[in-house]
């Protein structure tokens, strides 16, 4: 035995399987040619990003474009950092997206698929027994050093001006002998266990990032340290070991992490595995103060993707922004697809920036308003009143207490050629709803500017004498017209922009007098539909009031 192998015996006696044996468990993925396995590996350590979402939505458009697997994978190794329900809160805020894994971590301690576990937590076996073939191979070593021997290290080395960092001559332990080594592991020394760094400060790499194009760093000279002193994984070699082993091909993750892609691929290369490819994808940004930053967890409700289910925006919404966040051309693809479902939309890691996205609410807004006026009404009721339940009872109550009614209102307007696009959020719909329900309904009969109550007075009289419930659409209308010449109003826009002094107002004053009255607003949708709905009895009501307030104004 070398003193290497009697080390490796010596550091994992209990780690009896071959990495041999675990590519045997693992084996290669039976896919078709050029099909890509990409994961999402978040930390539980807090609430879902929004940033994780677009990572997520893209990793799995990814293997979704070429017949891939996509999978979830807890990176579960820091258990100081980690919350309570961390995990189901991932699972849960992808899933209230759809975007949900084929294989990997499906729920709190549930997961499916060949290659797992998927919880870092439940793999250490794993990652020793491929630390303890480093160790045989002398690429990897024990270092005993204490936080007080690593902060003189850097104290020496800032005195200095050298690079800081364990590597070469500063790394204390890499040249230990066997019985040093041995002497202090049985003395129950703590230690962590090190890359033994074959790299060389000279000597660059280069990497083609499918999203940030070709990249040349320096190579890693850094022994980097590979386990804890508790036998636990750092990030980089769990990476390697995980992504190796779960046959990723494509890993899509922030670029926060292109610092650390020469000590991965170096990784890669001593533990003899073939190198995934990397896709490094911009954090999405906010603007503020004409300035540019990352969208904060602390700073921005935004930030988190409970946000959204909140606010009550339809899961197509948020990913269909994401997607014209994540390729340029996909307003244009829209654009020309109206009604395709998104999953038909052509992916390309290669089309998007490389640069930071900025995040707009108010297009998501309008993405949002645009997919909803495409939905039918009975859909509208079912995710506003799912909604409803959760965040706002009234309007829960409400809506459920006559459904036949509640989708009359979603009706209104909708599935004609040019829908109306109103509705952003489902928090919206009680503001949509309100005059349609006395419980919400409070009047306002403020008249715009150009209007007196006494004006506003003369057109409600006149209408009610005239006013028949049983108008079709053209009848109601042409009624209102009829009512405008003997007021002194023109029924004709045109006539009344071309000498307005000739009249006290044209056809539309004449309705929003008649929209007030019924709505208290100045912009509705078809108001026609609005009254046959509201009813005979409560139009004339309101009318009625509405006359009489003005009346005493
Ligand atoms: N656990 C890492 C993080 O949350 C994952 C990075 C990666 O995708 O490799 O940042």
């Amino acid at each position: 035995m070398t003193d290497n192998e009697k080390l490796a015996e010596l550091l994992f006696p209990d780690i009896t399987l071959t990495p041999q044996q675990y590519e045997e468990r693992y084996p290669a993925r039976n896919l078709p040619d050029g099909a890509r396995v990409t994961r999402f590996a978040p930390s539980p350590t807090g609430f879902l990003h929004i940033g994780g979402l677009f990572a997520a939505m893209t990793a799995r458009l990814t293997a979704k474009a070429t017949g891939g697997v996509f999978f979830l994978r807890i990176e579960d190794t820091d258990k100081k950092r980690e919350i309570t329900d961390g995990v189901t809160e991932i699972v849960k805020g992808l899933s209230a997206f759809g975007i949900t894994p084929d294989e990997g971590i499906t729920g709190f301690d549930v997961e499916n698929g060949a290659y797992g576990p998927y919880q870092q937590s439940k793999r250490r076996e794993i990652y020793q027994c491929f630390a303890k073939e480093l160790v045989r191979k002398g690429l990897a070593y024990p270092c005993f050093c204490t936080e007080a021997d690593l902060t003189a290290l850097r104290e020496r080395q800032e005195a200095q001006s050298v690079n800081k960092g364990y590597y070469g001559k500063w790394a204390a332990c890499r040249n230990l002998t066997f019985e040093a080594q041995s002497q202090a592991v049985e003395a129950g020394r703590p230690y962590t266990l090190r890359l033994r760094s074959p790299g060389d400060e000279s000597r660059r790499i280069t990497f083609d990032d499918l999203v940030k194009g070709k990249i040349e760093m320096p190579e890693n000279t850094q022994d980097i340290v590979l386990l804890k002193t508790d036998g636990i994984p750092t990030y980089h070699f769990a990476h390697a070991v995980d992504d190796h082993l779960m046959r990723t091909t494509h890993v899509v993750r922030g670029d926060e992490w292109i610092a650390s892609v020469p000590v991965h691929l170096q990784l890669f290369k001593c533990c003899g595995f073939k190198p995934v490819k990397y896709a490094h994808i911009a954090p999405i940004m906010k603007e503020e103060n004409g300035g540019k930053r990352k969208l904060s967890k602390r700073k921005d409700p935004e930030a988190a993707v409970s946000y959204y289910i909140e606010q009550g925006y339809p899961k197509e919404s948020v990913i269909e922004y994401l997607l014209t966040l994540a390729n340029s051309n996909f307003e244009d693809w829209r654009r020309a697809n109206k009604d395709a479902p998104q999953s038909d939309f052509p992916f390309n890691l290669k089309k998007m920036s490389a640069s930071g996205a900025l995040f707009d609410l108010q297009k998501l807004n309008d993405v949002s308003k645009n997919v909803i006026s495409l939905m039918t009404a009975d859909e509208v009721y079912q995710a506003a009143t799912a909604w409803a339940q959760q965040y706002d009872e009234v309007l829960y109550r409400l809506l459920t207490a006559n459904e036949a009614f509640a989708k009359g209102i979603f009706r209104i307007d909708r599935g004609t050629a040019k829908p109306r696009k109103d509705i952003a959020k489902w928090s919206e719909v009680r503001d949509f709803v309100t005059y349609f329900y006395d419980a919400l309904y409070t009047p306002d009969y403020t008249l715009p500017d150009n209007l007196t109550p006494a004006a506003a007075a003369e057109i409600l009289r006149a209408y009610l004498n005239v006013y028949d419930h049983t108008d079709g659409k053209d009848a109601w209308f042409a009624r209102i017209k009829e009512l405008c010449a003997p007021l002194g109003y023109t029924p004709n826009v045109k006539e009344y922009k071309k000498d307005p002094q000739a009249f006290k107002g044209h056809v539309g004053d004449v309705s929003t007098v008649i929209r007030i009255a019924v709505s208290s607003r100045r912009n509705t949708p078809d108001l026609h539909a609005i009254m046959q709905l509201l009813g005979e009895e409560k139009v004339i009501s309101r009318m009625r009031a509405a006359l009489k307030f003005y009346e005493e104004a």
